[in-house]
C-alpha cells in the first residue's frame, strides 16, 4: 500500500464521548486521545476529523465549534457532515464525500489512508468504499458493532481492531 499518508478519526464514542452528540464545549476526550493524535502527527501522518454531526442541521450546535474543537486537539482539518440523514448528501458516513473532498484537497490517495472510528455501518463501511485502512475501536459504539449490529455491516471486516485511540495509533505506525 506504500507508505501511509493520512489518517481519519471519528469524534463521538472515538476520540471520547459516549458515541451520541455531546456539544463541543461538554465534550470529554478518553485518556490518551490527545497523546495518540500527536504521536500520529509526530510521525509524518495528516490528522483529519471525519465526523458526522446533524444536530449542526437542528441548530443545536454550529459548524465552527466543531472546527474549533478539532483545531485545539491539533487536527490538521475537520472534515464535518452537518446534514439530517434525511438531506441525503454525499457527506454523510458511510458516503465517502467527505475522504473524496480530504483526497482533492490534499492530494491524498485514500489507499494509503486509514480510518479510525466506532461503528462498523458507517465508519467501516466508508473506509471499505475508500479502499482505505479500516480500524476499529472497542470503545462508543464499536463493541456492538462487533456484536449485536455486526448484521449491519456484514460483508467488511476490520483490518485492526483496537481497544481504543492508542492503541489504534500504536498499532498504526508500527505497522
Ligand atoms: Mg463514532
Ligand atoms: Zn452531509
Amino acid at each position: 500500500m506504500g507508505e501511509m499518508q493520512a489518517v481519519f478519526i471519528d469524534r463521538d464514542g472515538t476520540l471520547g464521548g459516549t458515541g451520541h452528540f455531546i456539544h463541543p464545549r461538554d465534550f470529554t476526550l478518553y485518556p490518551r486521545a490527545l497523546e495518540a493524535i500527536a504521536l500520529l502527527k509526530g510521525s509524518g501522518l495528516r490528522i483529519f476529523a471525519f465526523t458526522n454531526q446533524h444536530r449542526i442541521a437542528r441548530g443545536e450546535a454550529a459548524i465552527e465549534e466543531f472546527e474549533e474543537q478539532f483545531r485545539t486537539y491539533g487536527f490538521d482539518q475537520a472534515y464535518i457532515c452537518p446534514h439530517s440523514s434525511e438531506a441525503g448528501c454525499a457527506c454523510r458516513k458511510p458516503g465517502i464525500g467527505m475522504l473524496l473532498q480530504a483526497a482533492a484537497e490534499h492530494g491524498l490517495d485514500l489507499a494509503r489512508c486509514a480510518v479510525i472510528g466506532d461503528v462498523g455501518d458507517t465508519d467501516m463501511i466508508a473506509a471499505h468504499r475508500a479502499g482505505a485502512l479500516k480500524i476499529l475501536v472497542r470503545t462508543g459504539w464499536g463493541e456492538g458493532s462487533l456484536t449485536e449490529f455486526k448484521h449491519r455491516w456484514p460483508d467488511i471486516e476490520p483490518d485492526y481492531i483496537a481497544a481504543e485511540i492508542w492503541e489504534a495509533a500504536r498499532y498504526l505506525i508500527n505497522r
